[in-house]
């Protein structure tokens, strides 16, 4: 396996150390917000072993961002993981060998994932240069090495996790263990962590998309018939009006959905079941669609925050607002799950960044 960073970081006190997106769940600052109750339903695992290992791991961060910034003196304010990654094709190893308190400015060059997507690479570099002494010349080539590297990440389908780094903290074999394990299922299909957000994807999002690019087409050559669609809704169990879709197709055209690269456009045709449930049976529910994801050709993903929320939201995403036979499906299928819940829900259109619509299109 190809270790990553370790040549490049060479005779460098403070070395970037880009984050793999699929990783993310399994940094210790996100791990810790988990909400033991789902983070025991997800393995399996003793509930109580989640509650106490969670809470072992948010104290030992705390303690950490208490301390000073080994590389600058300044206070630190973040805890990050001090991974060593290797990786082979689509296989990933990342194992947690400790944690380091770091400063902002610090932490902005040592993930420099974030600074990359956050158009903050001029900094990072300039930090780079400050705390090693180094060139800038030098931290440019370091900067770019590091970051083709990460890039090796974004082909990895599979990752497996080891955290023996928190056993120097004094944490016991048991809690270590209970991480570990949530961390690889939630850095693994069908789970991934998204900011702090707690997704499961679907398996047939390739098939979904192709029939939502059908739908725009006939949305951008006007062949879209709100009376129809609101028709067929009926005729599936759906509650809507024409005057809601015929409003939403306005309202995509006047945002120029046409005119949009084809993953943007598609992205803004997606809508969501929203659902509020108990939190306890949010734990059981994201489950449940977990182990089915492979075979719901409707579901494109879920959403609910990683925290403890009560009642919690889940969001069930379909690819398109105009897919009604797919709406329909997915909010029969809650049902059946969810027998005896008194259930109100409401189908709404997507918004960017885990967001959906104040208004609703369809409910059921
Ligand atoms: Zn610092």
């Amino acid at each position: 396996m190809h270790r990553l960073y370790e040549e490049a970081c060479q005779g460098l006190r403070l070395c970037p150390r880009p984050l793999p997106p699929g990783l993310r769940g399994a940094e210790p600052s996100i791990l810790a917000r988990v909400d033991p109750l789902l983070a025991s339903s997800i393995t399996g695992g003793e509930p109580a072993l989640y509650y106490e290992g969670l809470w072992l791991l948010q104290g030992l961060l705390r303690r950490l961002r208490g301390r000073e910034c080994p590389y600058c003196g300044r206070p630190a304010l973040h805890a990050a993981g001090a991974w060593s990654i290797s990786v082979e094709g689509v296989e990933g190893k990342a194992i947690l060998e400790g944690l380091v308190p770091l400063c902002g400015s610090c932490l902005l060059t040592y993930r420099l994932d974030e600074a990359f997507s956050r158009g903050l690479l001029r900094e990072a570099v300039r930090h780079l240069v400050v705390v090693n002494w180094v060139p800038e010349d030098v931290a440019l080539a370091v900067v770019d090495r590091v970051l083709g590297e990460w890039k090796e990440t974004l082909r990895v389908r599979r990752w497996s996790i080891e955290m023996p780094g928190l056993l120097d903290y004094g944490m016991d074999r048991d809690h270590v263990g209970v991480l570990e394990e949530l961390a690889e299922r939630l850095v693994n299909p069908p789970y991934l962590v998204e900011d702090e957000w707690l997704l499961v994807l679907g398996g047939d999002a390739e098939a979904q998309r192709a029939r939502a690019a059908e739908a725009l087409e006939a949305l951008c050559e006007g062949r879209l018939g709100a009376a129809a669609l609101a028709a067929k809704a009926a005729e599936l169990g759906l509650s809507t009006e024409p005057k809601r879709i015929k409003m939403y197709v306005e309202s995509l055209i006047a945002r120029d959905v046409c005119r949009k690269p084809l993953y943007k456009a598609l992205e803004m045709l997606e809508g969501a079941w929203l659902l509020m449930v108990p939190r306890r049976l949010r734990a059981w529910l994201v489950v449940a669609l977990a182990e089915e994801a492979e075979k719901s050709p409707w579901l494109l993903r879920l959403e609910t925050p990683l925290g403890p929320r009560e009642p919690a939201p889940v969001a069930i995403y379909t690819a398109s607002v105009f897919d009604v036979a797919g709406i329909a499906e997915a909010a029969r299928r809650l049902h059946e799950l969810l027998p005896g819940q008194p259930l109100a829900m409401a189908y709404k259109p997507g918004l960017p960044g885990h967001r959906l619509a104040n208004h609703l299109l369809y409910s059921y």
